[in-house]
């Protein structure tokens, strides 16, 4: 035999992801799960519905279309228009992809060659990594530092290099809930332009920002020709399990993604994306009243991590918020995400695991709030016990 690895080497280390292993432990020990970041409660009766409709008609049963059924794309294209003021053609600026997890992969695969540089926010989604390593290109990260979680824009230029390839965005971020300025923004497509940079722009939490406004880096002067915006219905109508995301761009950067995307699934999800083609036309009082309850249990997680001792650093987007637990004398986050379950049975995500440093990010640890309000109350009645 031979004594290769059998994992190709750009993969080495990068075993169970972690929120596979933290809702494994969360089940293996009944432990309430504010580690991955799913809702549970599901979204929209109706939605629910028009899948069920989709289904019965035989909408969807065999493979739709490559680049996502007409219907869906449409309703991307007006999606981007209405509440980003964003113009592309259905036919070549929108792909559906099986969630925004392989519109990452599709994305980074096309446009990355083996000893590009890419630039991105550490901590980083664990996806970006892997993918990155994938194409063989090598990431380049800029550490978004505790309390503030702001990129330091100097370092960003400091970064860039004539490898440099991509600059990979991710606004609202997970997991720091860091939302960009207009001004950050402004900044980081500045320099996008001056060195020729692509953008991939990950916009999952699009419509979880609370009290400011989203902003998409594609709006700004010179980046709707280099950038490829990412989303996904699962964050935003409380569907994870549906794997519908999207990519929207200039026709080049859409067809590359799409040629890429095509030997990764082809098509998926046939009649979710019939559900989510409705899902995407709701009025905007269902977006609100989303952000609303979100924004609600984010006060009332941050209250409670608060008064459990915790450091927490108030996320201005996302599901998440990071903690730091100093304060409750440790250290080691991945240590204390192992051993909360059996110590009062709630499962986090140690940040660590988000950093090519761990060391910067060794004492963070983030929840979920995207749960419900009971739930959240008894998770942080249960953590008030650490510190006692
Ligand atoms: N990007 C970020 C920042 C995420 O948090 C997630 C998890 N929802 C994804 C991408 C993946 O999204 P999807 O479930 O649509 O693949
Ligand atoms: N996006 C989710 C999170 O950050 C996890 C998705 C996944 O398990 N890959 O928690």
């Amino acid at each position: 035999m031979s004594t290769r690895p059998l994992l190709n080497r750009s993969l080495a280390g990068m075993g169970t992801t972690i929120f596979a292993e933290m809702s494994a432990l969360a089940t293996a020990t009944g432990s309430i799960n504010l580690g991955q970041g799913f809702p549970d409660t599901d979204g929209p009766e109706e939605v629910r519905e028009a899948a069920v409709r989709a289904l019965r008609a035989g909408l969807g049963n065999q493979y739709p279309p490559g680049p996502g059924i007409p219907e869906l794309r449409t309703a991307i294209a007006e999606h981007q228009q209405r509440f980003h003021g964003l113009t592309f053609d259905p036919d070549t600026e929108v792909l559906v992809t099986a969630g925004a997890t392989e519109a990452i992969a599709a994305a980074l695969l096309a446009l990355l060659e083996p000893g590009d540089e890419v630039i991105a926010f550490e901590p980083f989604y664990d996806s970006y990594a892997a993918c990155i390593a994938m194409a063989g290109a090598r990431r380049v990260p800029l550490t978004l530092r505790a309390p503030s979680f702001r990129p330091d824009l100097d370092e960003l230029r400091s970064l860039i290099t004539p490898r440099t390839r991509l600059l990979l965005v991710n606004t609202p971020h997970n997991p720091t809930g860091t939302v960009l300025t207009p001004e950050e923004l402004a900044a980081i497509a500045a320099l996008a332009v001056e060195h020729d940079l692509l953008v991939v722009t990950d916009e999952v939490y699009e419509h979880l920002v609370f009290g400011g406004a989203h902003h998409p880096i594609a709006a700004l002067p010179g980046m709707r020709e280099r950038t490829v915006s990412i989303s996904s219905a699962g964050k935003t109508f409380s569907f994870t399990g549906w794997k519908v995301g999207w990519v929207t761009g200039a026709p080049e950067l859409v067809t590359a993604v799409r040629t890429a995307k095509q030997y990764l699934t082809y098509v998926s999800a046939g009649p979710f994306q019939y559900a989510v083609a409705e899902a995407l036309r709701l009025p905007d009082g269902y977006y609100a009243d989303f952000r609303a309850d979100l924004h609600r249990k984010r006060d009332l997680l941050v209250a409670g991590l608060t008064a459990a001792g915790f450091r927490a650093f108030e996320p201005q987007g996302t599901f998440f918020v990071t903690t730091d637990i100093t304060p409750l004398g440790e250290k080691d986050g991945l240590e204390f995400c192992r051993s909360l379950p059996a110590r009062c049975g709630v499962v986090a995500i140690p940040n660590a695991v988000f950093y090519d440093d761990p060391e910067a990010g060794r004492s963070q640890v983030r929840f979920a709030f995207c749960k419900r309000e009971g739930v959240l109350e008894e998770a942080v009645a249960r953590l008030k016990r650490l510190a006692v």
